[in-house]
This record gives C-alpha cells, structure tokens and sequence, in this order.
C-alpha cells in the first residue's frame, strides 16, 4: 500500500518518550491531525527543518489511517516564513490565527477553506502586511468558516437595523441594539460605531480583499476583546497564544 501525503501547517510540537515528537498539525482534507514523528529527536533528517510551528511541510503518512494518531515517516518544508519569525508581533499574530484555525476546524466540509487562509495569513504576514490590521480581519473570517459567524447587520433581539449605543452578546454572537440592550442575554461588550462599522465591512468583503482593511488601534483592541471573549464563551477555556499576542502587542505598540 503506498503512503499517504498531505499538506500540513504544523500546529504544536512537543516531546514524547525518550526520542520522539507529537507533532498537531491542520490539512487540508483531515481538518487537525496529530501524529507521531518516531526517533525524530534523534535523527532530524527525515524530518529537516520541517517540524516548526507555523511551517507549511508537505507529510507523508503511513500507509494505514491511524485512528488517533497517525504515524508521520517524513516530511518536506514547503515554506517556513522565516521573515515572519523574526518579527514578534507579526509572530504572536500567525501563532493565534493558526491556534484558532486548529480549534475550529469542523464542520469538514470547511476543512479546505480553513486551511487555505491561514496559509494566506501567513503568507501575508510573511510578506509584512501589518499584522494589527489582519488579526481582526482573518480572526473574523475563520470565526464564520468554522460555523462561529458573528451575526453584525441587523439586532439580534429585534432584527432592526442596530441603532446606537451598541453592544455585542457573548451568548447570542452578535450585535444588540440600544433598544435592546436590558433584555438581551449576556454578558454584553460595548462595540463602538466605529469597530463595528469596520467588522461588518471586513465580513462582507470576499478573502482576498481582507488585506485591504486598515484597524486603527481602538477598533483592534475592541474587536480583539469581543473575539477574546466570544470564543472563550464558546470554547470554554483560553487560547495559549493570546497571552503572548497581548505581551508582544503591548511591547510593540
Ligand atoms: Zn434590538
């Protein structure tokens, strides 16, 4: 039987026994895998250069599925975005959007297109596109793919045209008008006009646009805050990578 290959963006890495890594890492047709990188401590060479978080490798897997794990044999670096490393913020940016991406893999027919942006964040990133401007972007544009769409046209209470001051329901995922504001469930996070006019244009604009968005930092921030806590809501616990986004995000203005 011959092996199977995949594109991968590698996820996580992490020891394993005495000589081996499990490596996470997100594809294309599978949505997030994990796998097992036998003797990978030992010997890097069937593995060179390739098992770096946020590097895009092309894997070859054994031949049978694995049910849990698969077993990775080799691997081949496609791109390892080196310009975006050496940038911290650029890199708190990519290790966020790959670890949501990883969460939100499903529904599978989603898979290919989860996938697919966040190679092209990364590449974006990699190109030095301002990452403050394409986290919110991107994060809003995986939110809708992994079945988590922000509903921001119209109140979700009342289905008009949200009017001032405006609000933003953690339980019903989208925006709450004035009107609206003591009977909506929440917890509720203010969203000024102006994050909101920018998240809306952001989510009807087709992907390759995205890039085109400036956030100016209060509409970041804002935005930023409501995706923190929309997802810990739905998620129920804290993304690892948030943490180093805020640290490297203040450090950098
Ligand atoms: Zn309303």
């Amino acid at each position: 039987m011959a092996e199977r290959q995949t594109p991968a963006i590698i996820l996580t890495v992490r020891e394993y026994g005495e000589a081996d890594l499990l490596v996470t890492f997100l594809t294309p047709e599978q949505g997030p895998l994990t796998g097992i990188a036998k003797h990978a401590r030992k010997s890097r060479r069937r593995f060179a250069h390739c098992l770096e978080p946020l590097s895009r490798v092309l894997f070859f897997l054994s031949p049978r599925r694995g049910r849990d794990l698969e077993f990775l044999q080799k691997g081949e670096l496609v791109q390892s975005f080196p310009t975006l490393r050496r940038d911290l913020k650029r890199l708190g940016a990519a290790a966020l959007l790959a670890e949501v991406a990883g969460l939100l893999a499903g529904p599978p027919e989603a898979y290919q297109e989860i996938f697919t942006a966040l190679e092209e964040a990364l590449a974006l990133l990699e190109q030095g596109l301002p990452p403050d401007s394409l986290l919110p972007a991107f994060l809003l544009h995986l939110l809708g793919l992994g079945g988590y769409r922000p509903r921001l046209h119209r109140c979700v209470a009342c289905a008009a045209e949200p009017g001032t001051p405006l609000n933003f329901s953690l339980p019903r995922g989208g925006v709450v008008c004035g009107a609206c504001r003591q009977e909506a469930p929440g917890p509720l996070l203010p969203l000024s006009p102006g994050a909101w006019k920018l998240l809306r244009l952001a989510q009807d604009l087709p992907r390759h646009k995205l890039p085109r968005l400036r956030f100016p930092p209060q509409q970041r921030d804002q935005s930023l805050l409501i995706f923190k806590a929309f997802l810990r809501y739905h998620l129920g616990k804290d993304l690892k990578s948030w943490s180093f986004w805020e640290k490297v995000s203040r450090a950098h203005g």
